[in-house]
């Protein structure tokens, strides 16, 4: 039977979204996520990370710019003992109209399908009312994280996500007490 996981938004959730990040070197990891990420592993559970990169589409930057900044996240949080199990992400413009951009459930199917993952035994962690939107769409539970865009996110959201967070650790010990308590 399919496991659910833990889909983690990159930029204002794992990372400071300092804003179509490009280059690795301007890669921060925020408080916690480590610790968060690693207490997923422990756990057995998936960590699968699904981002909007659409500076790709609008030219900002290139494919391989969006690989090099995954590689140093990667090697970032390996070096506090956390580990990805995977990262997917949409290049495309908002106007391309594709089905991978969030809050479509592109991203979510294809790790889904290469991971054997239920949708909707899973979680989605993001700062973006298209984080909630997404997981809302996958049948997925929703948390709400307050670091980078979130606090002004919150105010937009029309759905409720299932739980507001300070950060990646708050939702992710949400997240173990949920499942616990199933
Ligand atoms: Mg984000
Ligand atoms: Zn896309």
């Amino acid at each position: 039977m399919a496991q659910g996981a833990v889909f983690l938004d990159r930029d204002g959730t794992i990372n400071e979204d300092t804003g179509y990040v490009s280059d690795p070197e301007d890669l921060v990891l925020l408080a916690g996520a480590p610790e968060a990420i690693k207490r997923l592993n422990q756990e057995g559970i998936k960590v699968i990370v699904v981002s909007n990169q659409s500076g790709v589409g609008r030219g900002y930057f290139t494919e391989s710019d969006v690989r090099a900044v995954n590689e140093r996240l990667e090697k970032l949080l390996l070096l506090d003992g956390a580990r990805l199990d995977g990262i997917y992400y949409c290049p495309h413009r908002p106007d391309e109209g594709c089905p991978c951009r969030k809050p479509e459930v592109g991203l979510i199917e294809r790790a889904a399908v290469e991971h054997g993952i239920d949708p909707e035994r899973s979680f989605v962690v993001g700062d973006k009312t298209d984080d909630v939107y997404m997981a809302k769409r996958a049948g997925a539970k929703a948390v709400l994280v307050l670091t980078g865009k979130g606090a002004e996110e919150k105010e937009k959201l029309d759905k409720d996500p299932d739980f507001v967070a300070r950060d990646i650790l708050d939702a992710v010990t949400w997240i173990l007490r949920d499942k616990e308590a199933k």
